[in-house]
């Protein structure tokens, strides 16, 4: 989608730090940490949020859970914690749909 910053991530106009990547589904940095590892998992396809989510694009859900639990396991996180933003005034930013990931030390309690 024209002017979606992730799009432009995905279609390399952009540059990011990628931890993984297949068809459908990247994962990189979060380019403003708020935990000592932050990363974002987003699908390639443009979905705007989680309210986006239906029986149709599902499965693609379900596909970004099991890529966030190998990486988990890859990068040794012990613990973290999975956040999606819906909407503005949940404090969404980039209107692409995307699950961050915060883990490393004891994260602060939940807003
Ligand atoms: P949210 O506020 O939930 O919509 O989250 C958007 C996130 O995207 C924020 O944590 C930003 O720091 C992050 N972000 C925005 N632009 C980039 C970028 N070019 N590369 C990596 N992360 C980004």
């Amino acid at each position: 989608m024209a002017n979606c910053v992730f799009c432009k991530i995905v279609a390399g106009e952009i540059p990011s730090k990628k931890i993984y990547e297949d068809e459908s589904v990247l994962a990189f940095y979060d380019i403003e940490p708020q935990a000592p590892v932050h990363f974002l998992v987003i699908p390639k396809d443009h979905i705007e949020n989680a309210g986006c989510v239906t029986s149709q694009n599902s499965k693609l859900i379900a596909h970004i859970f099991e890529i966030i639990s190998k990486l988990a396991d890859e990068l040794k996180l012990k613990s973290f914690r999975v956040v999606t933003n819906s909407g503005t005034d949940a404090g969404q930013t980039v209107f692409h749909l995307h699950f961050h990931v915060l883990a490393g030390g004891v994260l602060g309690a939940m807003a």
